[in-house]
């Protein structure tokens, strides 16, 4: 008797353990995600203060700085050109009349909202004009042989 009496307190002791584990387990889960939040805040906070510095010192940074404001600035002049690029490929036009970028597929110029001229030249046709002309050239190449 004094064995299964033994035996039923070492499981109920086992099965207090296991739950104890698991407690701690999703505490510990709960601190670490705080900390992870805690981590992302000041990941955010650095990258404002880093960015208010930038902003009020871009003439004249630090010595020390210099290399990084250079970083920053290439990499902006690195963003500018690719949305160029974007804007080349989607077809962009500009307006005869204010100079603002416009669409080449709209009628109206989006910022002073003048008709587009109907013999305005439109770059998107340009270039299938061009890759149908490509195309003919390699084609002769190619049934030449
Ligand atoms: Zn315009």
């Amino acid at each position: 008797m004094e064995f299964f009496e033994q035996f039923g307190t070492n499981l109920s002791k086992k099965g207090k353990d296991v739950a104890k584990i698991a407690k701690d387990m999703s505490e510990v889960f709960k601190l670490n995600s705080k900390i992870s939040s805690c981590e992302e805040t000041i990941k955010t906070t650095y990258e404002q203060i880093g960015k208010k510095y930038y902003d009020s010192h871009k003439t004249e940074p630090a010595e020390e700085y210099q290399a990084l404001f250079t970083k920053i600035a290439d990499t902006y002049a690195s963003i500018a050109h690719y949305r160029d690029e974007i804007q080349s490929i989607k077809g962009v036009d500009i307006c005869g009349s204010c100079g603002a970028k416009m669409p080449v597929n709209s009628s109206f110029c989006p910022s002073c909202g003048i008709k587009r001229e109907e013999n305005a030249s439109s770059p998107s046709e340009a270039t299938t004009e061009d890759i149908t002309k490509e195309m003919d050239t390699l084609k002769e190449e190619i049934f030449e042989e």
